[in-house]
């Protein structure tokens, strides 16, 4: 087996359990090794310290599949390792009865590059490292057996492939073509996932927890719900029981399958919502000018910041949104602000919404704070794969 030699020192974060080798801590490849071959990853001293995934494309160049030396990685491997990662799932309280559910989180699961998430009888898997794209049947197998599920779909169409060195892919990999009606039940509320065309693998699961917390703080509250994507949290806030829920995105697709899902709750009143096609940066400017005051504000925009390069462009739109947010809550309103950058740290988001708040001279204070869902866990040793931030916060 080709080996990857570090270079003195670098063994250290290998030693934390950090998953990733960047292109600055190799002295050399000894060997032939091609994107996604297993190497061992080796220190100055000569110490095998585990065994990686080769990705000669990206500056990430290895991803550890184990933090062993003799482990094999073979079909074997990844029997076990996916059906651990399923077992935890399974067996976690907080996601009994849930049928939607992410099986697979990448690093955290010990399987870099690979998500897998579970809707009702279907999985969407998106295979984003040269590792995990080349291990592609044994991961759909081990998925197979693991969980009894008949379909498999694969949504490998992620930019982040790109830097992989690897070409979009999509398409059945067992059993049928997922059913456009498919739909999850969400503390009470059935929510479509689009799998073949939706964001990511078809649905925001990380935000379920958050969601219900929208539910428990809307009832009799005027709320306004920003990039609101499919309604999520407006069909949270009306099943709660708010007075009027305006929600705001600049896609009619998204938009078109949030009026899907209202029709599928026939429960809910859906006389109380307001669905609004625009740029919320803009939108927002013209709700002041309105002087229009809300209750109940969410703000779950997109990833503004992928990677720390990006921190600070990022951190004025997140200035930008939660300052117009906070001028426009009532007395007593509350924000509930989310950030899923990579390159912004609570820290630092923390920091930009007390800016935002003294800037639109209103005294808050931090009431909650949310985290990804209990099927989203972060290693330890890999503070980054925590991309899932919010504040809840509570104006004077
Ligand atoms: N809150 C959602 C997920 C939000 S995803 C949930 O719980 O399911 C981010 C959304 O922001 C997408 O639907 C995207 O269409 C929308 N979006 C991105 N930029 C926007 C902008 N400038 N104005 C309005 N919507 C935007």
């Amino acid at each position: 087996m080709a080996q990857l030699i570090l270079k003195p020192g670098k063994e250290r974060s290998v030693m934390r359990r950090h998953p990733w080798i960047f292109a600055g801590s190799v002295a050399t490849l000894t060997g032939r090794a091609r994107g996604g071959d297993t190497v061992d990853v080796v220190s100055e001293r000569g110490v095998v310290l585990g065994r990686a995934a080769f990705s000669p494309a990206s500056q990430i160049r290895a991803r550890m599949w184990s933090f062993d030396a003799e482990t094999p990685i073979d079909h074997a491997f990844f029997k076990r390792t996916v059906a651990a990662a399923v077992a935890r799932r399974t067996a976690h309280p907080m996601l009994a009865g849930q049928d939607g559910m992410r099986l697979i989180h990448g690093e955290s699961d010990g399987l870099p590059g690979v998500i897998a998430d579970r809707y009702r009888d279907t999985i969407v898997l998106q295979l984003t490292s040269a590792g995990a794209d080349r291990w592609r049947d044994a991961i759909v197998a081990g998925l197979l057996q693991a969980t009894g599920c008949a379909n498999i779909y694969e949504r490998s169409d992620s930019e982040v492939r790109t830097l992989e060195g690897l070409e979009p892919t999509v398409g059945v990999l067992a059993g049928r073509e997922p059913d456009p009606d498919l739909a999850i039940e969400e503390h009470g509320v059935l929510l479509g996932v689009d799998a073949v065309s939706g964001h990511k693998t078809g649905f925001y699961l990380d935000q379920r927890e958050n969601r219900r917390l929208t539910r428990d703080l809307a009832r009799d509250r005027s709320v306004l719900n920003c990039f609101c994507y499919t309604g999520g949290f407006s069909l949270q806030a009306l099943a709660g029981g708010a007075r009027e829920v305006l929600s705001i995105d600049s896609s009619a697709h998204a938009l078109a399958s949030a009026q899907r899902n209202v029709e599928r709750n026939p429960q809910l009143d859906a006389a109380r919502a307001t669905w609004w096609e625009a740029d919320v940066f803009a939108a927002l400017r013209e709700l002041r000018t309105e002087g229009r005051r809300f209750d109940l504000i969410v703000l779950d925009p997109p990833k503004f910041a992928p990677s720390a390069a990006h921190a600070q462009r990022a951190s004025r739109a997140y200035k930008d949104i939660n300052l117009l947010g906070f001028r426009l809550l009532n007395p007593g309103g509350i924000l509930m602000s989310y950030s899923c950058s990579g390159g912004i740290g609570q820290e630092l988001f923390q920091t930009i919404l007390s800016g935002a708040a003294s800037d639109a001279g209103r005294d808050a204070q931090i009431i909650h704070r949310l985290s990804a869902a209990p099927d989203h866990p972060i290693g330890l040793a890999f503070p980054e794969g925590e991309y899932l931030k919010g504040l809840v916060c509570q104006v004077v």
